[in-house]
């Protein structure tokens, strides 16, 4: 509803209280009740609007950015040329572009329900093969990174889903299933950890398995093997505020700790 129509019916609701002095009781009341539900659902139209919020956003952008680095945006027009492909969640708290300083042009992005790359599979998985495709074949990507997070509900969902594979929504759970080894795996390894301890092991877990699967892209599998192409897991907690980094062979390198 538009923030006019929110205000035309209080004021409607006014005038109908003083013009009518008699309004007691339950019905007075009931009009009271509705005109202080209405200021809030107008103030909470002044606290957000969406379009202005964009504006301000792309302006902020333009001004602080855009028109402070010429020279990069004038190489950016021609073309790009990305060194990392990056998947990372598509959860709001943890944009690759914020937390490692990505720049406009450093990182090829691909987004999802828990950062997830699925296997080769040309008809299920089209769009992730496609990214993977682009990123690699075409712009010669040299670093493919898979990051997971704290706290990520896709991966909560997958240590949820029950044992007899029930699903109750449409996508969700048949998406982060691809991860379904991880959670085996960790259901094992940490059978004496509560529920949130093990969802933190199944958040770099999950990472491993699409390490793993980015491996049956056959010009993943060729770039690794000829060392043009590099592949890095990484965790990103935003609770603690620590980033841990690991290659492929899954040896541990010291964690990125602020
Ligand atoms: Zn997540």
């Amino acid at each position: 509803m538009a923030l006019e129509v929110y205000e035309e019916a209080i004021a409607g609701l006014k005038n109908l209280l003083s013009e009518n002095g008699e309004l007691e009781g339950a019905t007075a009341a009931e009009v009271k009740k509705l005109m202080t539900e209405l200021s809030g659902a107008a103030a909470a139209k002044v606290a957000f609007d969406p379009v202005a919020r964009i504006q301000a956003g792309f302006e902020h952008f333009k001004k602080e950015n855009y028109e402070k680095n010429p020279a990069l945006y004038e190489e950016l027009s021609k073309s790009q040329s990305p060194k990392f492909l990056v998947f990372a969640c598509s959860d709001s708290r943890v944009c690759p572009s914020h937390i490692l300083n990505f720049q406009p042009g450093e990182a090829f992005m691909v987004r999802n329900i828990a950062s997830m790359v699925p296997p080769y599979d040309q008809k299920k998985y089209s769009g992730m093969g496609a990214a993977i495709e682009y990123a690699v074949i075409h712009l010669k990507v040299e670093d493919i990174l898979v990051i997971g997070h704290s706290c990520c509900g896709g991966i909560k969902g997958l240590m949820s889903i029950p044992d007899d594979g029930t699903m109750q929504s449409d996508f969700i759970e048949e998406w982060v299933n691809i991860c379904k080894v991880a959670k085996a795996k960790v259901r094992i390894e940490c059978k004496d950890l509560d529920f949130g301890e093990q969802c933190t092991h199944l958040e770099k877990e999950a990472v491993n398995v699409s390490l793993g699967n980015l491996l049956t892209y056959p010009f993943v599998r060729e770039g690794v093997v000829n060392k043009t192409l590099s592949l890095k897991g990484g965790h990103y907690d935003f609770v603690n505020c620590a980033f841990e980094l690991w290659d492929l062979d899954f040896n541990l390198s010291p964690s990125l700790s602020l």
